[in-house]
This record gives structure tokens, C-alpha cells and sequence, in this order.
């Protein structure tokens, strides 16, 4: 027999898997995926033992626990001032099931969705799989921001969905409120959705207001909102993620989640329950704490001969390493890793056409200060 041609040609397994296995392969720091390399709240890893003690160890209903679904709400209502019902509220296993999710409610044949570059690797295969052409536009170094004349020329009648990620992976850069303006004029009197990937919303820096989409009502009403709780309580394992929604993209978005995964897995909700309504604190002192990981990350990174772009929210710092060789990003990154023993992304990996000559790697600053420390004591031999 022959086997059918593959519906993703163009995709090869994903940069983060390749640049960890390369990591544990070679004994490398691994800076390179995002992931913390320490633990939660204890509450919140304590409360999924109890909860498996106690049984609750059969499928949660379809759209996720309504305890977890009314913390969300009260969240939302809380923070961003958006009175959604825990009914626009569906749990799901991970962002990326959310995001794929969203795109496949409302993407079809021949639809166009507008993504920007560098963009995270999971929107084009969603929007390919579903028949739907990815238009992708560049985010330029060193600021990233969009071109909105470009976005406002790119719009025409086969636009669907417009993708946006505040805080940004892999560039660390945030919109504002004023972007947000800008996007919801370029929208209105148009069908155009939106789906905003906030999984970052609480890992902001220096005083910034997380440009929500649920601070901005116009845009809500045609938005999914997505955010993840591994990035949130460090449990990136765990795979739950959620999405926030107007009911009638609820509904569409619940048809596809339910058949994609049906639920997502119980006792971890019910501990997520305990840690939202118990320890606020943990969410407030979310920024604080990672900027202090920023700032001793880039103190350290100052004794290397890289040079760093600003981060303003996630864990992710982007290095320029002109100078440092001629190498492109991605033969850069497997030599830092086999070589020097700190794994990093390349970042033109996420655009479709990188900027020429573009010489940027990203790393996680989510680690403790020993595997910080470590990784620069590294990074600094490439001095001489
Ligand atoms: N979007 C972005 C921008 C991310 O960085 C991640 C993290 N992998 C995801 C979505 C997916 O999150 P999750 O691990 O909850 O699926
Ligand atoms: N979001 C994480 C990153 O950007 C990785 C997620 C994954 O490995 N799929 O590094």
C-alpha cells in the first residue's frame, strides 16, 4: 500500500523537543524550553495527592469542574473587570489544546488567518490542518511591535481570525492598551475573531497592566481567551490550560473539545480550585518574582559578550550574539549545546521569512539561580 502524502509537509518535530533531547543527550543546561526547574505552591501539589486519596479519580464533566470554571470567572471579573459566567469558561488540556481548539471552531477551507512572526509553532499546523492558510507577518527586532498600516493592508474578505500573544514568546515584548485600540478599529464592521494567547498574563515586568482582551470589551465579544496554569503555578507538566470565551464561541469551541480530549484530567482541577481561592498571593507575586530571575539572569549574562534585548513579560530573554560568530541561529544554538553546554531556541525558527542576517537565541531565565549561574559560568567561556 501506499501511505496517503502527509497533510503537514512542512513540519518536522518541534524545536522545543529537539533542543531538550539535544540538551539531556550532551549534559547541556537546558535554557532552551520553557519550563521551571522548581515546584508550585505546596498547596496546590499536596491538594492533587488528596484528591486522588479521596477518589476523585473519574472523568471531570466535559467542560471542566464548575468550581475551577467560577475561580476563573471571579478571576476575570476581579482583575480585568470582564463580568464573564463560569459559562464562558472551558477547561481544557493545555493552551495548546485550547488553541487548537479555537482555531478549528471557526477556521475552513480557504479562510485566511493572520498570525505574526515570530509566532508560537502551534498556530500554522491548527490552521493548515484545518484548511486555512496561515498570512504570516513580521515582528522586526529590536522592538517587535506591529505594523498596524501592514495588518490593515493585509485584512480582506477571506480574514477569519487574527492570532496575538501578549506577553509575547519568544520576544518578551507586551502590547498595550493603545494596540489594543488600533486592533479593535481595524476590526470593527468586520466578522473578523480574534484569538489572544495570554498564557503569560501574570508574568508582566516592570509596573506594565497585562493588555488584556478582557479589558477591552468591543474585542471580547469576538475573542477566545487562553491562558495556561502551567505557566501560572510552574506545573507545566500538568497540561491544563483554559479558554475564555462569549457563549456562542463557547459553544462552537466545546463541540471540537470534546471530541479532541473530552476532559481534562480531575484531581489537578480540584487542587487548582484550592490554590486560586486560598492563595491569591501566589498570582500577585508572580511578576516580582520573575523579574527578580530576569534581572539576575541578565546581571550574570553582563559578564558574557552577548548582547540583551529588553524583556518585558514571560520567562524568556532574547540574546543577540553578532560578534560572537558567524554561524546561523540554529547551527549557533547545536554548537552552544554540544559544545559550550547551554541549550537556547533559535528564534528565526519562528518566523516563516526571518529577517536577513538576524542573529537571536531565547532562553528561560525560569530556573533557579544554581542552573542560572551555571549556565553563564558557561556562556562566559566563549569570552576569550
Ligand atoms: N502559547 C504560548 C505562547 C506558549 O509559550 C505556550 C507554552 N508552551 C503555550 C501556548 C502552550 O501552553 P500549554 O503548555 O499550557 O499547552
Ligand atoms: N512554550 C514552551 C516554550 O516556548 C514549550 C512548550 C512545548 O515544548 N511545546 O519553550
Amino acid at each position: 500500500m501506499n501511505y496517503p502524502a502527509s497533510k503537514l509537509p512542512h513540519i518536522s518535530t518541534t524545536i522545543f523537543t529537539v533542543m531538550s533531547q539535544l540538551a539531556a543527550d550532551f549534559k547541556a543546561v537546558n535554557l532552551s524550553q520553557g519550563f521551571p526547574d522548581f515546584d508550585g505552591p505546596s498547596l496546590l501539589l499536596e491538594g492533587v495527592g488528596k484528591y486522588i486519596a479521596q477518589g476523585l479519580n473519574q472523568y471531570a464533566p466535559m467542560a471542566g469542574i464548575p468550581a475551577l470554571r467560577e475561580q476563573i470567572a471571579l478571576k476575570v471579573q476581579h482583575l480585568y473587570a470582564n463580568p464573564v459566567s463560569p459559562d464562558e469558561v472551558t477547561i481544557t488540556s493545555g493552551a495548546t489544546e485550547a488553541l487548537f481548539n479555537a482555531i478549528s471552531a471557526v477556521v475552513r477551507q480557504g479562510d485566511e488567518v493572520i498570525i505574526f512572526d515570530p509566532a508560537y509553532d502551534s498556530y500554522e499546523p491548527a490552521i493548515t490542518l484545518n484548511g486555512g492558510k496561515a498570512v504570516r507577518l513580521n515582528l522586526l527586532p529590536p522592538t517587535f511591535k506591529i505594523d498596524w498600516q501592514q495588518l490593515k493592508d493585509s485584512i480582506n474578505a477571506k480574514t477569519r481570525l487574527i492570532i496575538i500573544n501578549t506577553p509575547h514568546n519568544p520576544t518578551g515584548t507586551v502590547l498595550d492598551k493603545h494596540d489594543l485600540n488600533q486592533l479593535a478599529e481595524l476590526v470593527r464592521d468586520t466578522n473578523i475573531l480574534i484569538v489572544s494567547d495570554e498564557v503569560y498574563e501574570h508574568i508582566i515586568f516592570d509596573g506594565l497592566a497585562h493588555a488584556s482582551i478582557h479589558r477591552h470589551p468591543e474585542l471580547y465579544a469576538r475573542s477566545f481567551v487562553i491562558s495556561s496554569f502551567g505557566k501560572t503555578y510552574h506545573t507545566t507538566g500538568w497540561k491544563i490550560g483554559y479558554c475564555v470565551a462569549p457563549p456562542a464561541l463557547t459553544q462552537e469551541f466545546r463541540k471540537i473539545h470534546q471530541y479532541v480530549t473530552f476532559t481534562t484530567s480531575t484531581p489537578m482541577q480540584y487542587a487548582l480550585v484550592d490554590v486560586m481561592r486560598d492563595n491569591p498571593q501566589h498570582v500577585e507575586q508572580l511578576p516580582a518574582f520573575y523579574q527578580t530571575k530576569r534581572d539576575e539572569f541578565s546581571q550574570l549574562m553582563q559578564e558574557t559578550r552577548f548582547k540583551l534585548l529588553p524583556s518585558s513579560g514571560t520567562y524568556f530573554q532574547l540574546a543577540d550574539y553578532t560578534g560572537l560568530s558567524q554561524l546561523n541561529d540554529v547551527a549557533f544554538c547545536r554548537w552552544l549545546t554540544t559544545d559550550i553546554g547551554v541549550a537556547a531556541i533559535p528564534v528565526s525558527v519562528f518566523y516563516e521569512n526571518p529577517p536577513a542576517d538576524m542573529k537571536l537565541i531565547r532562553f528561560c531565565f525560569a530556573k533557579n539561580s544554581m542552573t542560572l549561574k551555571h549556565g553563564t559560568a558557561r556562556l562566559r567561556s566563549l569570552n576569550i
